[in-house]
């Protein structure tokens, strides 16, 4: 099939993108990668009579250090860039290390940062990464700008706080110092597929070798990416080596509310693979914060 007619806008600049968003209303909506907007309107999942193509907003694109803690991602930035940044591999190393799971490599040097964020798929890396990490995002719209952290941002299966005509124009991500470890892992049937299940760890220890910081994150596991809240509370001031890796994949899976049941997986299933998945993770950010 392909999509339905459209007509395609150009702007030059994100005020000119988010004047014809606000201008056109329900028709129009934003493209930037297109990796998952142009599948959806090829089998006429969507339908759109605008596209506003992000693609000349240089404005959006970059990764740059913003002070000692934060480095700045630009929404219509690739996921090939960030996979080949030095910037992004050193100091946000758990966002680095998420990035060669998201689908190929064809895939990835077209999608976006913005555009995996935006779109919010729940087993989706990106959306997890930034919950973990606690990052804050960056949205432009006519009323002028807006910071949403992560935490608010993703409001439900393919759903975000965004409003119609507000733009992703850039993701802050923390930087976390001290001995840190970080870690992501998943389960795809296919490499290259979105994940069954999948967990996300960050964690530090503090010079008496116990936690003092502790995120742990869910994907593929409910509508969003979430965080294992209570199972992250019990573990600060705890010996992570002292810690049963099993046991915390249990306690940060247990009393999940919509785990997704189809043909991929029923819901018993992926919740026992997520939980598998939070213990390996768990294991390796410990080994790299206690041993580098
Ligand atoms: C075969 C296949 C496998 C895939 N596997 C994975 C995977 O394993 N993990 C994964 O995370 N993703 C996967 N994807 C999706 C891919 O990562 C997409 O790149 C990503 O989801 C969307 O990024 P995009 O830039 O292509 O956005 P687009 O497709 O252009 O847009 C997606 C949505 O985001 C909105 N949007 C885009 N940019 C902005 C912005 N700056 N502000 C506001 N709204 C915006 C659009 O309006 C649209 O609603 C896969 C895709 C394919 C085709």
């Amino acid at each position: 099939m392909k999509p339905a007619p459209f007509t395609y806008h150009a702007p030059a600049d994100a005020d000119e993108a988010v004047g014809l968003l606000a201008e056109l209303g329900d028709e129009a909506k934003a493209i930037a990668g297109g990796q998952s907007l142009v599948p959806m309107l090829a089998l006429r999942l969507a339908s759109f009579g605008h596209l506003v193509d992000l693609r000349r907003l240089d404005e959006l694109r970059g990764i740059e250090r913003r002070g000692d803690d934060t480095v700045w991602i630009g929404a219509a930035t690739t996921q090939a860039t960030v996979q080949r940044s030095d910037e992004a591999r050193t100091a946000v190393p758990l966002l680095a290390r998420a990035t060669p799971f998201i689908g190929h490599f064809q895939i990835r040097s077209r999608g976006t940062v913005g555009g995996s964020l935006a779109h919010a798929d729940s087993a989706a890396e990106y959306p997890a990464v930034a919950l973990t990490l606690d990052a804050e995002l960056e949205a432009l719209s006519p009323r002028g700008r807006r910071t949403i952290p992560a935490a608010r941002f993703l409001t439900g299966m393919w759903s975000t706080a965004l409003a119609d005509d507000e733009l992703l124009t850039g993701v802050n991500f923390p930087i976390w110092k001290g001995r840190c470890g970080f870690a992501i892992e998943e389960f795809a049937r296919r490499s290259g597929d979105f994940a069954i299940a999948g967990a996300t760890v960050a964690l530090r220890t503090d010079d008496d070798g116990r936690l003092d910081r502790c995120a742990i994150g869910l994907f593929g596991l409910g509508p969003t990416a979430v965080r294992a809240r209570d199972t992250e509370a019990a573990l600060i001031g705890s010996a992570p080596l002292e810690a049963d890796a099993e046991e915390i994949g249990r306690t940060a899976t247990e009393g999940l509310g919509s785990v997704p049941s189809d043909l991929h997986g029923s819901a018993p299933y992926r919740t026992r693979v997520g939980a598998a998945m939070v213990a390996r993770a768990w294991r390796r950010a410990v080994q790299e914060a206690l041993h580098g």
